[in-house]
């Protein structure tokens, strides 16, 4: 997302950027992202956001079911975010770059980096396929567990990832719910299950949080494994998870550990880190897509207009990016502490009782008219500053 965001702002400005990606294609089906309210602000200036909403997920309500009544907390949606399939977002950021016939990027897909050499001029950088080659910068938009970041950076890759002490479950199926248009969250002591459904109200997204220290990283358990571990969390519980769990069966499961990635400094001579690689704020944030966006932006902005000089453009665009990642950084922690709570049944059930209460209030306060308080992530982000990137669409276009 960040990789083909860059190239593309990179290619309007006159770069030449070459992407390489280890994988031979988008990422699976039923990876879901929200993109934030300031991130659809960004596609909306670059005249993208109509298509994302049109792919998205149009979510107007959030239902909290809480033990005990039988009719869920209706609480309003944000309708400033959008949910959407990861490969979706990235195909209309590609499909951008496709349509703009002067823009050049070159693609390696289905090969990685797997060394790097800076010298004065340039870095030269070897492949796990392709020949070496040499590039003036390198770029790590590799996520989370960038392998370019184990290569520029020094020391332990383990201390720069924060574990949030919970490990996610994710998987899509069809609607067992029959819910439309809306967003189902139930919480447990210790663990917590949110069931999104998906365009058309046809099939559902399903994400099951787990408190736990014991990281489950990627790899280390197969799909039974896998099944069994979720099944073991929630195997008692009732409201739909029953059902939910009998789906969850039928097709495959992803488990991640909640993981930050937490960074002094994001370049390191002429290599430089964006995304998830540099500051991933964890999925369970929902500002993962946003700031990676919004990183790409100011990177490919800071670039552009830093005449050649790299290690000025690097710190600008540290300095741009930086409070909206904090931000960002934390509301994690807190989605961990709502979604899994870490209390006593009785607690949970004073919790939930507090919650009722609470949305009594806010209902009441959207019939006088306030509005459900919107996404601050961003805000502060000074858009403007790149706006000529937007401009460019519309000369080349
Ligand atoms: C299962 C899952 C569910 C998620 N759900 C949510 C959600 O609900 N809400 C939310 O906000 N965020 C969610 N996220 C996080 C969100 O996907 C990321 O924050 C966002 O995609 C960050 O974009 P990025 O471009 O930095 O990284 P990514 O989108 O992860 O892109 C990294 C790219 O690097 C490539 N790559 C990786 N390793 C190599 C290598 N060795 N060599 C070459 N290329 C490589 C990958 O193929 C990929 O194209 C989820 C993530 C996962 C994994």
């Amino acid at each position: 997302m960040a990789g083909s965001a860059l190239a593309l702002w990179l290619a309007r400005k006159g770069f030449t950027p070459t992407i390489v990606d280890s994988a031979p294609g988008p990422r699976a089906e039923g990876d879901h992202v929200e993109v934030s309210r300031r991130g659809m602000e960004l596609l909306d200036r670059m005249g993208q956001g109509e298509q994302v909403r049109a792919l998205g997920s149009n979510h107007t309500q959030i239902r909290n079911h809480i033990s005990g009544r039988t009719t869920p907390i209706l609480l309003p949606f944000d309708p400033g975010s959008v949910m959407i399939r990861h490969d979706h977002l990235v195909r209309v950021l590609r499909e951008e770059a496709d349509r703009l016939s002067d823009v050049r990027i070159e693609r390696l897909d289905g090969d990685t980096v797997t060394g790097l050499t800076e010298d004065e001029d340039g870095v030269n950088v070897t492949f796990a396929h392709a020949p070496t080659r040499r590039f003036d910068l390198v770029v790590g938009a590799d996520g989370l567990y960038s392998p370019v970041r184990r290569l520029a950076f020094e020391g332990p890759d383990e201390n720069r990832l924060r574990r949030l002490e919970a490990n996610v479950a994710t998987f899509e199926t069809p609607n067992v719910l029959g819910t439309q248009d809306s967003l189902s969250w139930h919480t447990w002591p210790h663990r917590g299950c949110v069931a999104a459904t998906l365009p058309d109200n046809e099939r559902l997204y399903v994400v099951l949080m787990m408190r736990d220290r014991f990281p489950v990283l990627p790899g280390s358990l197969d799909q039974g494994a896998l099944h069994r571990l979720v099944q073991e969390f929630f195997g008692a519980d009732k409201w739909c998870m029953p059902k939910l769990l009998a789906a969850m069966r039928e097709t495959e499961v992803t488990v991640n550990p909640s993981t930050q990635v937490r960074m002094n400094v994001w370049s390191s001579g002429r290599v430089v880190l964006v995304g998830d690689a540099a500051y991933c704020p964890d999925q369970l944030s929902g500002q993962g897509p946003g700031t990676a966006l919004i990183g790409a932006l100011a990177l490919a902005g800071e670039l552009a207009y830093a005449d050649g000089d790299h290690g000025r453009a690097y710190f600008s665009y540290e300095a741009a990016v930086r409070p909206t990642v904090r931000e960002a950084q934390a509301v994690a922690p807190q989605s961990v502490e709502t979604g899994a709570p870490e209390v006593e049944p009785y607690e949970m059930w004073v919790r939930e009782r507090a919650e009722a209460a609470l949305s009594r209030g806010t209902r009441l306060m959207n019939r006088l008219g306030f509005r459900p308080a919107k996404d601050p992530v961003g805000e502060e982000f000074a858009l403007e500053r790149y706006a000529t990137m937007f401009d460019d669409r519309i000369r080349t276009a």
